[in-house]
């Protein structure tokens, strides 16, 4: 008869937990997933059952007996555990911890108590509340193959340039997966930013929706997570951590836009949600389908490996074009505040046949340095490697990356010259426009201006009603919105994706440029977009404007096998952080000391970080790569154990990025 239960806490060590079973219970009764309180140090602690044993390693006398157990049945069902089980082990993260992640919070703390799992009927055949268009031929060739794939494991790489109808054809699918009583999961980048997408979802199917995103409270999360779980909810759809909602009877994961950045979380439990969501679908046997219209490198790579099927929607449908890309040089014309002067003719001319025109930069506040032109001084981050961003309507000075704000000074600190604001910002963009475009109202859509809730609606607002005619923005203005009567697209600086060190940066910078011109000519009327550079003739820009996004990523892909780097390598990243920069380095290179020599694991490093200093931090990093995902796991499994016991590691805080995103 076991006596012991293995509990995952909610603590940083990788390691379950022994109890023995409290008085008066039947261990017969007990499955994984209930939850267990038990003592932990001076605290009780609420955790999850994953097994029970016979015997601990423990001596008998250090065994504490568990307090209770909390459910008649479990909370997380075998399925999930397992999945959840696998993605602590695979990013080597505390089980206890993703766990946690996974959980609400009145899950996680006990205080909710919870229904057994339910045994559903099947929920009644569902009525489309809106009919969709009929399916274009792509379209219903890509359903075929989804909806045929139905029932088992499959990866669809949906391939459709912006506005070919991707979104129609997850509806469709789910459709059927609704019809044969399951249930759809669909993981979307944000849903703050994108409330067309789900209004979409909710004028389509008359069923309930539960909704899952990081700004919810706690109240509104634990209810979609139990309308998920009983099956109550026939689509759920969420960010991110939306790929660990529990669900009844799974039939479909979607993830749209799979390309985007914002799947990787980059803080603690570090994980890629679109690479979950391929994992979780094999484990539950159900197709999973990754939509985009610039396809993450990896992604295409699986695909032409056959890894992934590649499903493709070439066209729009209707009447609607393709935009016409084109280069502005910016070394031969004359440029005013970022604004070549061709740019200008171009938005001039678009106003006045009444189109709406967008306006692209990647970068908030007024400029990004602050200099003075008597002793060349710019304004510094006193706790990063960094400038401080002018603000100007705020009259601020702020860093980007640690929040640090001080006022804007009137003269250099140094030579008491005056100073001034160099290179742009949206703020300044802004205000160029409005001088020379004084009739057309404009929108600026930044983190700036965009804060809370609704904001983004608001915006939207004023832009499909079209009293805005300008529309000026960050990234926030790619992330999937229908800008039906915008005819261009200004792309104000290609050049920062260029020549950056992160090997990812081209990437991210084809798949903006794509996207954000994407935006354009949705409708009936040609879209132009123009894209301003100091480098035209650079081959990226230049495979992009003749071979599209596909040109740009055969290129881009043949360099990456050539340098050894992913999806032909695979990569971890062990960084570190202190107060001072040599504890940093120490910790780092005793980690690389350990390594067993003679593996098919490469260790790049110890290097200081590109941004070595941020928010009073020194930042290091040892890069480990391998041909192999095998022989990095491998790797692994012996050398954290080894690290995690280093004497240096004691005054560092370090942590592993597996399958890191950003190198820096
Ligand atoms: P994507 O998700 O690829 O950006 P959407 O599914 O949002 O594309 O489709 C873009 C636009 O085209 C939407 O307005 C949609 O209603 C419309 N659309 C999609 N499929 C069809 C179709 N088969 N016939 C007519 N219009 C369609
Ligand atoms: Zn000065
Ligand atoms: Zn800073």
């Amino acid at each position: 008869v076991p006596r012991i239960l293995r509990i995952a806490l909610d603590t940083p060590l990788r390691q379950l937990f022994d109890y023995r079973l409290p008085p008066g219970v039947d261990a017969a009764r007990l499955t994984p997933g209930m939850r267990v309180r038990v003592p932990f140090g001076r605290r009780r602690m609420v955790g999850v059952l994953i097994e029970t044993a016979d015997r601990s390693s423990l001596p008998s006398q250090k065994l504490k007996a568990a307090l209770e157990v909390l459910d008649e049945a479990s909370v997380i069902d075998e399925g999930l555990l397992a999945f959840v089980k696998w993605a602590a082990d695979y990013y080597r993260h505390p089980f206890g911890e993703v766990l946690a992640a996974a959980l609400p919070a009145g899950i996680r703390t006990g205080k909710t108590q919870i229904a057994p799992a339910p045994l559903h009927p099947a929920p009644p055949e569902t009525n489309a509340a809106e009919a969709g268009p009929e399916p274009t031929a792509a379209q219903a060739m890509a359903l075929e193959e989804i909806v045929g794939g139905l029932g088992r494991y499959g990866c669809y790489l949906l391939h459709g340039v912006t506005g070919s109808g991707k979104t129609e054809v997850y509806l469709r699918a789910i459709q059927q997966v609704l019809a044969r009583g399951q249930q759809a999961l669909v993981l979307v980048p944000e849903i703050g930013l994108t409330p067309q997408v789900l209004a979409r979802f909710q004028a389509r199917f008359d069923r309930p929706l539960a909704v899952m995103h990081s700004a919810l409270g706690d109240r509104a999360r634990l209810r979609a997570w139990q309308q998920a779980r009983s099956g109550e909810a026939a689509i759920v759809i969420g960010t991110r951590s939306a790929v660990f909602a529990p669900l009844a009877r799974p039939g479909l994961i979607v993830v749209d836009e799979e390309h985007d950045p914002s799947y990787k979380q980059q803080e603690g439990f570090r994980y890629s949600a679109r690479d979950l969501a391929v994992v979780r679908a094999r484990q539950q046997d159900v197709p999973v389908v990754l939509g985009s219209a610039t396809p993450s490198l990896e992604t295409l790579e699986n695909a032409r490996a056959r890894r992934y099927q590649r499903l493709v929607l070439p066209e729009r449908p209707g009447e609607a074009r393709h935009p016409t890309l084109r280069l502005v040089d910016m070394r031969r014309h004359a440029v005013q505040d970022g604004l070549a002067t061709p740019t200008l003719t171009s938005i001039e001319g678009h106003l006045r046949d009444g189109g709406q025109v967008l306006v692209y930069l990647n970068r908030r506040g007024y400029a990004p340095t602050l200099f003075c032109p008597g002793c060349g001084w710019t304004a510094p981050c006193n706790h990063c490697d960094a400038r401080l961003t002018v603000h100007l309507r705020s009259r601020a000075l702020r860093c980007h990356h640690c929040g640090f704000r001080q006022a804007l000074p009137f003269g250099c600190p140094t030579c008491s010259h005056e100073v001034k604001p160099v290179g742009q910002g949206t703020e300044r963009v802004e205000e160029t426009l409005a001088s020379r475009f004084p009739e057309a109202p404009l929108v600026r859509i930044d983190r700036d201006t965009v804060r809370r809730r609704g904001d983004m609606q608001a915006v939207l607002e004023r832009v499909t009603s079209g009293e805005a005619r300008i529309l000026l923005g960050t990234q926030m203005l790619t992330k999937g919105h229908d800008f039906p009567d915008v005819t261009l697209v200004v792309v104000v600086n290609a050049d920062q994706g260029l020549f950056s060190v992160d090997f990812r940066a081209s990437e991210r910078l084809a798949q903006t440029i794509v996207q954000v011109a994407g935006r354009a000519g949705r409708a009936s009327r040609p879209g132009e977009v123009l894209i301003q550079s100091e480098f035209p003739e650079h081959p990226l820009l230049q495979s992009l404007l003749t071979a599209g996004y596909d040109g740009f990523a055969a290129t881009a892909l043949a360099e990456r096998q050539a340098a050894h780097w992913p999806p032909f390598a695979r990569l971890a990243l062990l960084r570190a952080d202190a107060r001072e920069a040599q504890a940093a380095l120490d910790f780092l290179q005793a980690a690389a000391d350990a390594a067993a020599p003679g593996r098919s694991v490469r260790l790049l490093g110890p290097v200081p970080a590109a941004m070595a200093r941020r928010a009073g931090y020194h930042r290091a990093q040892l890069l480990l790569e391998s041909g192999s995902r095998g022989a990095l796991h491998g790797f692994l499994d012996e050398w954290l154990p080894a690290i995690e016991v280093l004497p240096s590691a004691r005054g560092v805080r370090w942590s592993l990025d597996v399958d890191p995103a950003d190198l820096y």
